[in-house]
């Protein structure tokens, strides 16, 4: 579909956008920045002023206003979806990374940060998209292009905040190379769309690691908790949010006149208080799972993993030949460990998807207000 004419201010000012950051990383004429609106709390794009030719590319590849479920999963994995919650699969996995250091620092076990690794080592990539939190200031996400083994753990860990991480597509355009990119849902979709209308950047991008996601959180997210704590985030020198082991903790660094340095267990600052600062879209997103990715990475939230395992495990899905040839090795050359769990077990681990679930339970009516905007929603993106 042509949206020549168009720009990503409709998506934006329909309540839309996801915050992803593709548009600015694809636009031709470099005239769209992620700009923080601080009302909201989130990345939003704005238009450089007298730079846009309306010529649609930020529209078409725009995962907040439209995702065709259907035709990304007929052009990825050249069939439709096999499981309704999960989406297309091979082999799922319950697994952990064999460096103790990596498995610690990280969020559960280390796998995302093991698989990029990995891939450096073999020659497979020589880069990949990923987020640190930045060195000039903490409390903002930096996704940039990891082309060294210190620089990729540099960005291991969730960050509970908005991350604009596609907008660093552009490098991968001027840039020649093989390239891994990490992102939560709406960034693997926003990314696949804009392969689908950028032959070089199908050709370079060789891996797609998608993250699950419950939903991300607004800055006032952080804000409001460390607001409680009485520390101001212009002091903050270092945070973290999750590391330390399973599931690990929120630390913070502050520098005043000395430094102090404060941390609370995940399950804890992780409450609904910290969940209500979420990002609109997020709510009546459907892709929990990251579908489109080559792999997709989780929590494992499984009996056998709670309580038990404190080191850290991860849920690995593998949808593509490519993820699982490197599943394979990996395991062969003892990088990582692999077990093979159930797809009913991965969706039992995640609440069975209560957004997907809504799909049905819109149908029955039970929920006739919010029902019906979910309805508006899905249609756009189903
Ligand atoms: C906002 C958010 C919501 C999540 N919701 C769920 C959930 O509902 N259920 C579940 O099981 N798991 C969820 N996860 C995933 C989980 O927290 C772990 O990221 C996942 O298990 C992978 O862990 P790991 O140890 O293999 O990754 P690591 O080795 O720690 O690597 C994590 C990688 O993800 C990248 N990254 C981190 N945060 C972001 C971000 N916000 N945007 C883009 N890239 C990022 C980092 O750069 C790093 O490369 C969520 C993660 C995030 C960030």
């Amino acid at each position: 579909m042509s949206h020549s004419g168009k720009n990503v201010e409709s998506v934006v000012s329909h309540g839309l956008c996801t915050g992803c950051g593709t548009c600015e990383g694809i636009c031709p004429q470099s005239s769209i920045i992620m700009e923080l609106d601080k009302e909201k709390a989130i990345y939003l794009p704005s238009i450089k002023a007298g730079g846009c030719t309306f010529c649609g590319m930020c529209v078409s590849v725009c995962p907040g206003k439209f995702v065709d479920f259907k035709d990304l999963n007929q052009k990825i994995f050249n069939q439709p979806s096999s499981d309704f919650l999960l989406g297309h699969y091979n082999n799922c996995y319950l697994s952990h990374a064999c460096d103790r250091k990596v498995r610690y620092k990280s969020s559960s076990g280390g796998l995302v940060t093991s698989v990029i690794l990995f891939a450096l080592r073999e020659g497979l990539i020589d880069g990949a998209l990923v987020t640190r939190m930045s060195k000039d200031n903490p409390i903002i996400p930096e996704p940039f292009i990891a082309r060294t083994e210190q620089e990729v753990i540099s960005a291991c860990g969730s960050k509970y905040c908005p991350v604009p991480a596609n907008k660093v597509i552009n490098e991968i355009l001027k840039v020649e190379g093989k390239y891994a990119v990490v992102g939560l849902p709406c960034h693997i979709q926003g990314i696949r769309k804009a392969e689908l209308i950028n032959k070089k950047l199908k050709e370079r991008i060789v891996l797609h690691l998608g993250i699950f996601c419950g939903t991300t959180k607004t800055f006032s997210a952080t804000n409001n908790y460390t607001n409680q704590l009485g520390i101001d985030e212009i002091n903050i020198s270092n945070i973290s949010y999750r590391g330390s082991g399973w599931p690990g903790k929120l630390s913070i660094c502050v520098k005043n006149n000395d430094e102090s340095y404060y941390e609370e267990q995940y399950l804890k600052y992780y409450s609904c208080e910290f969940c209500s600062y979420t990002p609109w879209r997020c709510t009546v997103c459907i892709d929990q799972a990251a579908e489109f990715a080559d792999l997709s990475f989780a929590d494992a939230w499984l009996d056998e993993v709670i309580g038990v395992d404190k080191c850290g495990s991860s849920i690995v899905v593998s949808r593509t030949k490519v993820a699982e040839d490197i599943i394979q090795k990996m395991q062969l050359k003892g990088v990582a460990v692999f077990s093979q769990i159930t797809a009913d077990k991965v969706n039992k681990s995640q609440g069975f998807f209560p957004r997907k679930n809504y799909l049905e339970l819109e149908n029955t009516c039970l929920w006739p207000f919010m029902g019906g905007i979910f309805h508006d929603i899905i249609m756009m993106n189903y």
